[in-house]
């Protein structure tokens, strides 16, 4: 199998957090909204025990947690419900250039019902302004959208500064925390956040289940729900809960948690070493985005002079991710990347390496040696004058 090198696509459900779950596929299979025995009572308690499990990973109360079937349901759930919920108050949101499809697409759903979105900038390292931000602010805004982490960049957002920001406007303040719970200290209350999408599959949790955090009090959340049925979870999200689902989600966030001050140290270690080991043997390579205010785990480098297809391809045998849109043919470079201002032709020739809690050191030295190699050949194929017009990606 190729070395896998893209833990902020998805993660391996860890096998601990696999056998927390599989009873609730056998015998403990209840229904958690059945209330008149004990398969669903015993359904009802897993669910509870997990909420508090992740609860406590963002700092938050186990009220505050409802199940959705992931992040894109958290996001759409968190801009939708709090937008329309909002409209008396107001119709504008603010959000930036470099947010997840998930944001963006609600956000372009909402501005087909009227409301007014405000798409921020971010500078060379890919961070927002707050300053801007303060200035978007208008008297009908009622919601702020800013991501924890990018995803593909692996960039940390000023949160608490938004946050704060927000707090004093009387604006609800949501944040796509998907790549950053679990990996790095989050906490809702510190950095004043209203709400925040999460998922297990990016925990080494299952895929399928995630989860919107929402205040409880000061301020309280109007919310209006997507989907409408049985009422449960507080009547914010029907449907029948997905019981081993949310039990693995439960303890792939213990486990993140107790772990997260040494995994954290011992992922930056990799990540310095594959950059060290790249830019010690190729010229004419650069690191996307702040390499400050990052995650510990995400690497994304441009390769001036390449053709990112032919990269990819070369790239047998390493997971990576590419700079460019995968789900199209004609290979979209990167909104994230673009929004950098990383020309178009970097952008696509720009990898993204995110590494996670079973990738080891001689998977990084085998990776950069492989990566290395394929951006030599590929450069030596390329004549010379082709090369002249290319650009670097930014320096470190
Ligand atoms: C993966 C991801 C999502 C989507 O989460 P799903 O649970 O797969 O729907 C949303 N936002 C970010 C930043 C992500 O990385």
């Amino acid at each position: 199998m190729p070395v896998y090198l893209d833990y902020n696509a998805t993660t391996p459900v860890d096998p601990r957090v696999l056998d927390a779950m599989l009873p609730y596929f056998r015998e403990h299979f209840g229904n958690a909204a059945s209330r008149q025995h004990a398969f669903g009572w015993k359904a009802q308690e897993a669910v509870d025990g997990a909420r508090a499990r992740i609860a406590a990973l963002i700092g938050a109360d186990a009220r505050e947690i409802a199940f959705t079937s992931g992040a894109t349901e958290s996001d759409n759930l968190a801009l939708k419900g709090v937008a329309r919920a909002s409209r008396p108050k107001g119709d504008h949101i603010i959000t930036l250039v470099t947010e997840h499809k998930a944001v963006l697409d609600s956000c372009r759903q909402l501005e087909a019902e009227g409301f007014h979105v405000t798409y921020l900038p971010v500078d060379r390292d890919g961070l927002v302004d707050p300053e801007d931000l303060r200035r978007a602010i208008t008297p009908r805004t009622v919601l702020i959208s800013v991501m924890a982490a990018n995803n593909e960049i692996g960039v940390l957002q000023p949160l608490a500064a938004i946050g704060g920001m927000a707090r004093d406007a009387g604006i609800l303040f949501h944040t796509d925390a998907v790549q950053a719970a679990g990996k790095v200290r989050f906490d809702v209350d510190d950095l004043h956040v209203d709400l925040a999408s999460i998922t297990a599959h990016k925990m080494y949790g299952p895929k399928g289940v995630g989860a919107l955090y929402i205040r409880r009090r000061s301020p309280r959340i109007p919310i209006e729900p997507l989907i409408d049925g049985g009422g449960q979870e507080q009547g914010v999200r029907s449907g029948t809960l997905n019981v081993a689902g949310i039990v693995g989600f439960g303890r792939a966030a213990e486990i993140a948690e107790a772990e997260l001050e040494a995994e954290g140290a011992r992922l930056a270690a990799l990540r310095d070493r594959l950059w060290r080991q790249l830019s010690s043997t190729l010229g004419d390579i650069g690191l996307n985005g702040s390499p400050i205010a990052r995650l510990p785990h995400t690497l994304n480098v441009g390769f001036g002079g390449v053709d990112g297809r032919a990269l990819m391809l070369a790239l047998d045998d390493v997971a990576v991710s590419s700079g460019a849109a995968c789900t199209s043919m004609d290979a979209e470079p990167s909104h994230v990347l673009l929004g950098l201002g990383v020309p178009p032709d970097v952008a696509r020739s720009s990898l993204r390496f995110s590494l996670g809690r079973f990738t080891t050191a001689d998977e990084i030295d085998y990776a950069a040696g492989k990566v290395s190699a394929v951006v030599t050949h590929l450069r030596r194929q390329v004549p010379a004058f082709e090369l002249e017009g290319s650009e670097a990606g930014p320096d470190l």
